[in-house]
């Protein structure tokens, strides 16, 4: 049954709500009904309660975009209840295009809200997007009922109209009356902008927000930097990385921290010196009471997948206890060598890693380490992939040492193009899988090896560049710059801030992110191109057996009675590497720019100066960083199998 003004009675609005009866009003009335039943005590709670769910919902996005939403949503309001006041009081007199401006005025804001929704979807999380589904429904059908009542012309100025109503829908035909109609077309466009303002200030928090990348995280060990042909070497060892360097960022000066396989992935993923972790030796892992976050550690508290598939036995989860932190970790280390199995070849662990990744069925984003251990003692000689094509850069070192030099070389080069060959169909499979535009692939060794130069071989205890001096490259299609050359110096403790920031730090712009690096992160420089500083790279380089103390460190000794001093430490800054040798006391300055290959170093006794400032400085950062001591978990077995590898002598 329908009263006079065409409501039905049981939904006519009392002539004085009270605040239970508006609050009533509120979940069985639009908002537009409300206003046409001049029903303003409820049509004003209605529009606080709705800028507040929008103050609430947006907040997500910064306070600036919740309150410019808040005030989007109450001059809609205002405009709204104006429109359909100027409709309703004249609508016998309305004309058609009055009509039509009318619907106009309320169409946009629904256009611009719609698109406001979608720009949150877009960017929003899981809950906020229930929120805004549940808004839009709403809106929807707030909007369907709204413009049923104008096409059916329901007209209410009953006896329940106030004098303010009156006021308010005089002054609403006044303003509306003086619009002519060249500027109904202004009036549109600021009304436009009023809508769009919440999208304006939300860009600065949403921007960065994008969908996290994979992370496939190679390590090659003992791979050094000058062997690689996109590195300079005069023979190609290496066409695969070379693609993969000139698809993404090289960084032509990179460098460990310290030469023992354990330790230096430790530093990778921990972005701490050794004397931080405690990890100076292969065997030892961190306390189990560090504070030390590692990169895998993070990435999987902010929903990553982690793998880890290693290939050499110094890095078992036993020894490690790197395995805490990935979801799989895959340690079968098949190859024997002296009747123990202590490693694999990198055609047995990329089917292995390849295989995780077509089998995985998440959704959520992967931090794959894949680890290499060919290029490491003892070697085979590799006679399909003998390196023989010239590269077109010079032979830096030249033939010298003679032909068992030189078939040591040979056989090195020979497992560096093994390596690189499977490394092949690693990145193939991200194509086959369509996810190389979605994966950051970092690509880098623990350290290098020197073969014979300077009379040494191997790389545990010494500092020189050949073993300091590793890959890095980068590689992210479409994010990261292809082809970019670096030539700042970096650190390998630079890659996991690195990491963090490229992934989960750019995904979640808004969100802290726990860490605990020493390292800086090089984001900033491969996504904006800022300026990298100069900044010293530090190294130590540890013995594993007992040495005389140092006069500079010798209060360390007694106070920590430990044996594991670093045998080297150093730094290299702008161009000259300084490294002091313990047993010597003597301090190695060589100028990188005149002198690459260290031939010429210049030795420094400690009545000199240089030597005084130098050391003092070295022991003030390593006083600084020498923190903690790790954990020996070596057995018997574990030195069977270092000492197979040649770890242990
Ligand atoms: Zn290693």
């Amino acid at each position: 049954m329908l009263s006079s003004e065409g409501y039905p009675r049981d939904v006519a609005p009392p002539s004085s709500p009270t605040l239970g009866e508006a609050l009533r009003y509120l979940v069985t009335h639009p908002y537009e009904l409300l206003i046409k039943q001049w029903n303003w005590k409820a049509a004003l709670l209605s529009s606080l309660l709705r800028g507040g769910l929008y103050f609430s919902v947006n907040l997500k996005m910064g306070w600036e975009a919740a309150v410019a939403a808040m005030l989007t949503e109450w001059s809609y309001r205002a405009v709204t209840a104006g429109a359909l006041a100027s409709s309703t009081q004249s609508l016998r007199r309305v004309t058609p295009t009055w009509q039509g401006v009318t619907a106009v005025v309320v169409l946009i804001p629904l256009v611009s809200h719609t698109l406001e929704y979608f720009v949150h979807w877009m960017r929003g999380t899981a809950a906020l997007n229930a929120s805004i589904a549940a808004s839009i429904t709403f809106t929807v059908v707030s909007y369907a009922f709204q413009f049923f009542i104008m096409r059916e012309n329901i007209l209410i100025t009953g006896p329940g109209s106030s004098s303010l109503a009156r006021d308010f829908a005089r002054l609403s035909r006044t303003v509306f009356g003086i619009i002519a109609a060249p500027f109904r077309v202004l009036l549109c466009a600021l009304f436009i902008s009023a809508c769009l303002l919440p999208l304006v200030h939300a860009e600065p928090q949403a921007a960065p927000s994008v969908a996290p990348p994979n992370v496939l995280f190679i390590t090659i060990d003992t791979l050094r930097a000058d062997h690689l042909s996109s590195y300079g070497y005069h023979l190609k060892t290496s066409p695969n990385i070379d693609r993969l360097a000139s698809e993404g960022v090289r960084y032509e000066n990179a460098y460990t921290v310290t030469s023992r396989t354990g330790p230096s992935h430790y530093s990778m993923f921990t972005s701490r010196y050794p004397q931080e972790h405690g990890a100076k030796l292969n065997g030892y892992s961190v306390a189990s009471n560090s504070k030390f976050l590692f990169l895998p550690q993070i990435l999987r508290r902010f929903g990553y997948e982690t793998g880890a598939f290693i290939s050499a036995w110094p890095l078992t989860g036993r020894l490690t206890q790197l395995n805490r932190w990935f979801d799989t970790y895959d340690e079968e280390l098949s190859r024997t060598y002296q009747y123990i199995n202590s490693s694999r070849w990198a055609e047995d662990v990329t089917p292995k890693a390849i295989s995780w990744l077509k089998e995985r069925d998440k959704d959520d984003p992967f931090f794959l380490w894949v680890h290499y251990f060919d290029p490491h003692s003892p070697y085979d000689f590799r006679e399909e992939f003998e390196a023989t094509e010239p590269s077109g850069h010079p032979d830096r070192w030249a033939a010298s040492g003679g032909r068992e030099r030189t078939e040591l070389i040979r056989t090195y080069d020979s497992e560096v193009r093994y390596t690189d060959h499977h490394l092949r169909s690693l990145f193939a499979a991200l194509d086959d899988l369509e996810i190389a535009e979605s994966t950051l692939v970092v690509l880098t060794a623990d350290h290098g090896e020197c073969l014979g130069e300077y009379g040494f071989r191997g790389h545990g205890s010494q500092t020189y560049e050949n073993i300091l001096h590793v890959p890095l490259i980068m590689r992210w299609p479409g994010t990261l710059p292809a082809g970019k050359v670096v030539t700042q110096p970096v650190s390998l403790i630079d890659m996991a801030p690195t990491i963090v920031d490229l992934t989960i730090r750019r995904s979640n712009p808004e969100e802290k992110i726990p860490s605990t690096f020493a390292g800086r992160s090089l984001a900033a420089n491969l996504l904006e191109d800022r300026e990298l500083l100069a900044q010293p790279i530090h190294f130590a380089a540890y013995a594993g057996q007992k040495w005389i103390a140092p006069k500079w460190i010798s209060w360390m000794w007694l106070w920590r009675g430990e044996l594991d001093f670093p045998l080297h430490l150093g730094r290299i800054f702008q161009g000259r590497k300084i490294t002091w040798t313990e047993d010597e006391y003597k301090l190695r300055v060589v100028d990188l720019k005149g002198d690459p290959l260290e031939l010429k170093p210049e030795v420094l006794d400690d009545d000199s100066t240089v030597y005084q400032k130098e050391t003092a400085r070295l022991a003030r950062w390593y006083e600084s960083t020498a923190l903690t001591e790790g954990e020996s978990r070596i057995t018997e077995t574990d030195k069977d199998a270092l000492r197979s590898l040649g770890y242990l002598q």
